[in-house]
């Protein structure tokens, strides 16, 4: 059974996925990670965002997997390398949303994520699950917030991992994400029609666990 979960940022898709996974013991799927574990190699080789071509290879060539610990904790590996902290940099996030517009790069991300996926049961979030990586997925939700709540939720999480942010420039950041994964020519974040709408601005995430359980 696969489970799509899609939504802007900070609307707390990822928290719910991780949690919903370990309640039904499914596979737990992060695909932004993947898109951050490319993003993090493109800075590391210090090729220019502006180089598609470059950019394009080097996904073609990298090795990005998700590795499901028996704790719960999601380990993301590039290349062999536990990549799983250096990813949530900020400067990870500035630059992410320009590197997973690049439509030849979505393909090969695509390409990993449904053999991911396709092993088993599991939970996937992302911003295209239920749109283009699973179209045909069991249950299809998608997860939102307003504004100023993702921006709350995502300064809250900046601050717990000690990242010096302040609010204003998470706000900048979640509303340049939301305009270019929005407005992308492939795969833009969009509700499928047939996902459910989950509103979480005055949700727990338990609550929002317990509603997705009610509807799977
Ligand atoms: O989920 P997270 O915020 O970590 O994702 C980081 C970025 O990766 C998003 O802002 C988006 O640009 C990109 N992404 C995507 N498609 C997905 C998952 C993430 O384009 N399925």
């Amino acid at each position: 059974m696969i489970i799509a979960i899609d939504g802007p940022a900070g609307a707390g898709k990822s928290t719910v996925a991780k949690l919903l996974a370990k309640k039904l013991k499914f596979l737990y799927i992060d695909t932004g990670a993947m898109y951050r574990a490319l993003t993090l190699k493109v800075l590391a080789e210090k090729i220019n965002i502006k180089e598609t071509d470059k950019i394009i290879k080097l996904a073609s060539q990298s090795n990005i997997n998700l590795i499901n610990d028996p704790d719960g904790t999601l380990r993301v590996l590039l290349d062999g390398r536990d990549v799983s902290s250096a990813i949530r940099q900020p400067v990870i996030t500035q630059f992410v949303s320009d590197i997973a517009k690049i439509g030849d790069v979505r393909k090969v991300m695509v390409g990993l994520q449904r053999k991911l996926g396709g092993q088993g049961d599991a939970v996937l979030d992302g911003r295209d699950i239920g749109t283009v990586v699973f179209p045909d997925a069991h249950k299809k939700f998608y997860v939102d917030a307003d504004f100023k709540e993702r921006v709350n939720r995502r300064y809250k999480e900046a601050l717990g991992l000690g990242q010096n942010l302040t609010f204003e420039e998470v706000a900048e950041d979640l509303s340049n994400r939301d305009n270019i994964d929005s407005n992308r020519k492939v795969a833009p974040l969009k509700q499928a029609d047939d996902a459910i709408y989950v509103d979480t601005t005055n949700l727990s995430i338990e609550e929002v666990v317990d509603k997705l359980l009610k509807e799977i």
